[in-house]
C-alpha cells in the first residue's frame, strides 16, 4: 500500500504545556519504595541521580551529547503531530533535560547563554513532568535520527530523575502498587482471576461444546502463560484464544496468579521497579516447576521479558531458557500441522493490524501475527507502509498515558494512526498489546473508525476448530 500523507502542523507554542496527568500519591509512592512528596532537598538528589544515570547509561551521555538539532526527528513523533506543540518535537524533548546536563556536566555551563544550558529549577521541573509525559517512549523518532538517538531513553531517564526526588505520575505509581499488592495492575485478587477463567470454560464449552481448560497455578505443567490481566478480564476472545491453542496442540500450560500480569509499568518509571515487577514472574516459574515461559499478547511486557535473563537470570532452570512470544509459538505449532481452521468463522471481518511500538521497535514480531492472522480470516489489509512495522505510529496510550485525565493529550498522539486505519476498509482492528486494546477502543469512539478492537489470538480462536486438530 502507498505511504499515507503526513502534513506537519501549524505550530501552536504550548498548546498542551497545561495538559499534565495527575500526580502521584503518597501511599502509593511509598508502596513502591520512592520518596511520598518532593523531598526538601530535591535539586542536589535529581543531579545525583542523573550523574548516576550518566555513569550507568553511557547510551544516555551520548544521545545528549551529540544530537546535531538536524530536525530529521521533529516530525516524525505522533505527539507533535497530533497536538503541534513544538515542545512535543522529539528533539525539543530531549533539549529539556539536555540544557540541565550542560549546566552542570559540561564546559557550556561556564557559558550558560553561549552554550545552551540553565539550571535545574521549579519551572523547568514542571516542565519536565508535562512534556516527558506526552512522550509515549515509542521511538518512533529513533528510526529517523541519523545518529540513531532514542528521545525514550531519555524521557525514561528524566522520569527516573523525577521519580527519585518524589515526583511521578498517579496512574503509573497506582498499577505498580495493584501488582505488588495482588500480582497483576487491574489489583484483582487470586480468587476473582480463577473464577473469571472458569466463566471463560464455560463460554467456550457452550460455543463449542468442548472443555477447555484454563488452569491456575498448577504445578508441573510445560507452559506457564503470562498474558496481561485485561485478557482476563476485557479481552475475553484473546484470553479464550491462548487456551484453545493449547488444548488444540495438546501441552499442559497454566496461569500463575502472583503472576497474572505480563505488563511491566517499571520500565515507564525507574530501574528497580521494572526488575522487582520482572522477578515475580521468574518467582512463579521456578514455584510452579514449569519447562518454559510463554508471554501473552502485551507490548511493554514483552520488551521487558526480552531482557529477562539479564535483569533477574539466569533463567537455566527452564527447558527453554528464555521467554517464548505467543505468536511465535502460536505460528510454530501451527506450522508443525497442529491446528485445523476454518477461514469463515471470520468472514463477517475485513482485518487490519496495528503494530506496538514495544514490539516493532523492540525486536519483534513483526511477521508471525500477520502470519497468523491471514491463516485465520480472508480479508486483511494493511494500512500504509510508513505507519506500520518499524514505522508504525502509537495508539497515542503507551508509556503509561492511559490515563482518563490525560485523555486529550492520548487523542492528539491517537491521530496517525487513527488517520492510517481510516485509509482500510477494516471493521476488525487488531492487535497484540492490552494497552493498545483499551486506548483503540477509545480512539474507534473519539475518531469514529467503526472497527472492533481485538487480539491475534481472538481472531485465531474463532477460526480454529477444536474437535478436528491434530496432534503435534
Ligand atoms: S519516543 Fe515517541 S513519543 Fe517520545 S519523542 Fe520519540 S516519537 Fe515522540
Ligand atoms: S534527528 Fe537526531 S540529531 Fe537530528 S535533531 Fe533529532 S535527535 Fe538530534
Amino acid at each position: 500500500m502507498a505511504d499515507m500523507k503526513i502534513e506537519v502542523p501549524r505550530l501552536q507554542r504550548d498548546a498542551f504545556a497545561d495538559k499534565q496527568c495527575h500526580r502521584a500519591h503518597a501511599d502509593h509512592m511509598e508502596t513502591i519504595n520512592l520518596p511520598p512528596e518532593l523531598v526538601d532537598n530535591w535539586q542536589q538528589r535529581a543531579l545525583e541521580k542523573m550523574e548516576q544515570l550518566l555513569g550507568r547509561y553511557r547510551s544516555l551521555r551520548d544521545y545528549l551529547d551529540i544530537c546535531v538539532r538536524c530536525g530529521s526527528c521533529a516530525d516524525k513523533c505522533p505527539f507533535f503531530l497530533g497536538t503541534g506543540d513544538p515542545k512535543n518535537m522529539p528533539v525539543a524533548r530531549a533539549e529539556l533535560l539536555r540544557k540541565v546536563y550542560r549546566y552542570y556536566f559540561t564546559a557550556a555551563g561556564w557559558l550558560p547563554d553561549l552554550g545552551r544550558a540553565e539550571p535545574l529549577t521549579e519551572e523547568v521541573l514542571n516542565e519536565w513532568y508535562t512534556y516527558f509525559y506526552q512522550c509515549s517512549e515509542c521511538r518512533r523518532c529513533s528510526v529517523f535520527c541519523p545518529y540513531g538517538i532514542d528521545t525514550a531513553e531519555i524521557t525514561m531517564a528524566a522520569r527516573e530523575i523525577m521519580a527519585s526526588i518524589g515526583v511521578a505520575n498517579k496512574y503509573i505509581t497506582e498499577v505498580l502498587a495493584n501488582v505488588y499488592r495482588t500480582g497483576n495492575n487491574i489489583g484483582i485478587p487470586a480468587p476473582a482471576w480463577a473464577d473469571n477463567l472458569e466463566f471463560l470454560e464455560d463460554d467456550i464449552q457452550e460455543d463449542t461444546g468442548v472443555d477447555v481448560k484454563m488452569p491456575v497455578d498448577q504445578e508441573g505443567a510445560d507452559v506457564l502463560l503470562v498474558p496481561p490481566s485485561a485478557d482476563n478480564f476485557v479481552n475475553l476472545d484473546t484470553m479464550m484464544g491462548y487456551g484453545k491453542v493449547f488444548h488444540a496442540a495438546g501441552i499442559s500450560w497454566t496461569t500463575a496468579t502472583y503472576a497474572s500480569e505480563a505488563a511491566n509499568f517499571g520500565l515507564f518509571l525507574d530501574f528497580n521497579n521494572m526488575k522487582k515487577v520482572n522477578k515475580r514472574i521468574i518467582d512463579a516459574a521456578r514455584r510452579l516447576k514449569v519447562k518454559r515461559i510463554v508471554f501473552g499478547e502485551c507490548g511493554h511486557a514483552w520488551r521487558v521479558a526480552l531482557y529477562m535473563n539479564t535483569l533477574n537470570g539466569p533463567l537455566d532452570f527452564l527447558e527453554v531458557p528464555n521467554p517464548i512470544h505467543c505468536t511465535e509459538f502460536t505460528l510454530d505449532l501451527l506450522k508443525r500441522g497442529a491446528f485445523k481452521l476454518d477461514k469463515s468463522a471470520n468472514d463477517e471481518y475485513v482485518v487490519t493490524y496495528h503494530d506496538p511500538c514495544n514490539i516493532a521497535r523492540a525486536g519483534g514480531p513483526l511477521e508471525p501475527p500477520r502470519e497468523l492472522i491471514r491463516a485465520s480470516c480472508n480479508r486483511f489489509e494493511e494500512m500504509p507502509e510508513n505507519t506500520t512495522r518499524i514505522n508504525t505510529f502509537c495508539c497515542g496510550g503507551g508509556g503509561g498515558l492511559l490515563s482518563d485525565e490525560h485523555m486529550d493529550v492520548r487523542m492528539a498522539g491517537a491521530k496517525m494512526r487513527a488517520m492510517a486505519v481510516q485509509t482500510t476498509n477494516a471493521n476488525y482492528l487488531a492487535t497484540m498489546c492490552a494497552i493498545c486494546k483499551a486506548q483503540l477502543k477509545k480512539v474507534n469512539t473519539h475518531y469514529k473508525l467503526g472497527v472492533e478492537v481485538e487480539g491475534v489470538h481472538g481472531l485465531f480462536g474463532r477460526a480454529l476448530v477444536l474437535n478436528g486438530n491434530q496432534e503435534v
